[in-house]
This record gives structure tokens, C-alpha cells and sequence, in this order.
């Protein structure tokens, strides 16, 4: 599988040094939004076979908390991790297969950062999160 080079460069823009599996997990990341750590597991032993559980989740960490990475705990589900960050952009959830869609900010560019009383707080992030059914789970209900 070929990486293209702006992953590498993302890590090293980062300050990580730029290992297999974090390329791998970070490619795995850039193909399956939304993805859980096991299903990205999966996906980085496609290319690395020998990769192990622990490799990957320490990956998975490293690239969070550099900012990478954005990981997304809906309220009853595993973590979810992206690599769509730092446009505090929402998510969509279905509370029957957990199912999960980005949500882009209901008006303009960042406006729930605005909110309307701070309480003194600096506020760097808003969480929505919508909760519903997802088109397939409808029609399988109404089938
Ligand atoms: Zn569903
Ligand atoms: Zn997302």
C-alpha cells in the first residue's frame, strides 16, 4: 500500500516520529471515519500482520492527543476516532446499530463556540450530538 507523503509530513509536523504503525493507523484512520479501535485494528493488520493490539492503541493515543486524531464518545458506545479535527464539526448517532455521520455546524463556521452565556470559561470546544435513526435501521423497522 502506498502513504501519501502528507501523512508523514503530518506526523512530523506534529513532532512524532514517523512509525510504521502510526502511518498505518493514521492511514486507517483517514479511510474509516468513525471507526472503532478494533475495526481499525483490523484494518492496520491488512498491510502490518504482525502489529500488535497494544502498538496500535498507543498509536491511537499518541495521534489524539497530538491532535491528529479526534476520538468521539457517543454516550453508550465504544470510542470512535476521525481524522476530520479541529473544525468542531458534530456527529449524527443511531441509537439502534450506532451508526455514525458527520454533522457540519447548523449555521456558518464555528457557531455553537459562541455560546450564549460563557460563565467566565475560555471555550475551546462544543459537543453535540444528535441522536435519531439511520435511514437503514428505518426501513428495516418499517419493513
Ligand atoms: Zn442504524
Ligand atoms: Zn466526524
Amino acid at each position: 500500500m502506498v502513504h501519501p507523503p502528507d501523512l508523514q509530513q503530518l506526523l512530523r509536523a506534529a513532532g512524532l516520529r514517523v512509525t510504521r504503525p502510526r502511518l498505518e493507523v493514521l492511514t486507517a484512520v483517514h479511510a474509516h471515519p468513525h471507526a472503532e479501535a478494533g475495526a481499525i485494528l483490523a484494518a492496520v493488520r491488512e498491510p502490518l500482520p504482525s502489529v500488535s493490539h497494544q502498538a496500535v492503541y498507543d498509536s491511537l493515543h499518541t495521534l489524539t492527543d497530538a491532535g491528529l486524531v479526534r476520538a468521539i464518545r457517543p454516550a453508550g458506545s465504544a470510542t470512535r476516532y476521525e481524522a476530520r479535527v479541529g473544525d468542531n464539526h458534530h456527529h449524527v448517532v443511531c441509537r439502534t446499530c450506532g451508526a455514525v455521520a458527520d454533522v457540519d455546524c447548523a449555521v456558518g463556521d464555528t457557531p455553537c463556540l459562541t455560546a450564549s452565556s460563557d460563565h467566565g470559561f475560555a471555550i475551546e470546544e462544543a459537543e453535540v450530538v444528535y441522536w435519531g435513526t439511520c435511514p437503514d435501521c428505518a426501513a428495516r423497522a418499517s419493513a
